[in-house]
């Protein structure tokens, strides 16, 4: 099974068609994955099997290796469209991220002031009121919500500590709509247990919280690439394009990614 490791702290970019040129920056270990989660569809693949042995990379490191990776692709003429926090774990558990997405704000707007700063987060920071602060200040702030149901999360998402989505969900709100929520659908099981959440039983009582969160948008995507758990499925397009068009119905922006 091949699940990756992403150099630290700067990796890329990546060119894809809906992002353009993302240029990532991820927190974590180089040589290990670091995360609140254990989803059994990370792409870095389980937590147990990927402990490391390195620090997560400095205030200082980060800035410096990201103002040179700016400098050479600007030499390249070739800037960023978008500096994307992602990697091998969780960003916002970073003791120093806020002042790190300080200095990515400053390097974006000295280098290239059209790209978008945005962080791809698993949202169990956001009780941490620098978090909460700093990603008012990024412009994509994408927060994973998979389901609002604790026996699925325990499930799937696996958090390592307490985890209560509905004090999440009221965070979530604080943002005041500067939020972006992502959701993975998927069919299949895990050790012989469904883990599908397709249906109305997990769609229609996700609807409804959506609502009550009101975000500006909403990325429901599913399976890409090989997982560490055997048995999961992808939701079919049309499942996808169903929910997304509720998602619409309801009055938030919606985009869906097979
Ligand atoms: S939250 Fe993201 S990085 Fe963490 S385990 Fe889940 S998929 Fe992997």
């Amino acid at each position: 099974m091949s699940t990756i490791i992403y150099p630290s702290p700067i990796f890329g970019p990546v060119h894809s068609r809906r992002l353009g040129i993302s240029l990532g920056i991820n927190l974590l270990p180089a040589d290990g994955k670091v995360c609140s989660f254990d989803c059994i569809y990370c792409e870095c693949g389980f937590n147990k099997d990927h402990r490391p042995t390195l620090p997560q990379p400095s205030r200082q490191e980060v800035a410096r290796k990201l103002e040179a990776k700016l400098l050479e692709m600007q030499a390249a003429g070739q800037l960023p469209d978008v500096l994307t926090f992602a990697g091998n774990g969780e960003p916002t558990c970073h003791p120093h991220f806020a002042e790190i997405i300080d200095d990515t704000i400053r390097l974006r707007d000295q280098y290239c002031p059209k790209a978008k700063v945005c962080v791809l987060s698993n949202s169990t920071f956001i009780h941490r009121q620098q978090v909460h602060d700093a990603l008012m200040r990024v412009d994509d702030n994408i927060l994973k919500l998979d389901t609002i149901d604790p026996l699925y999360i325990n499930k799937v998402d696996r958090p390592n500590g307490t985890y209560d989505v509905k004090a999440i969900v009221e965070r979530m709100k604080a943002f005041n709509g500067h939020i972006i929520i992502q959701t993975m659908f998927m069919r299949g099981e895990c050790n012989g247990v469904s883990v599908d959440n397709t249906s109305e039983a997990f769609v229609g009582p996700w609807l409804d919280t959506l609502k009550s969160i009101n975000p500006q948008q909403v990325m429901v995507y599913t399976i890409d690439r090989e997982t560490p758990a055997q048995g999961l499925e992808k939701a079919t397009h049309e499942q996808l394009d169903a929910i997304r068009d509720r998602v619409i119905a309801a009055g938030i922006p919606c985009t869906a990614s097979y």
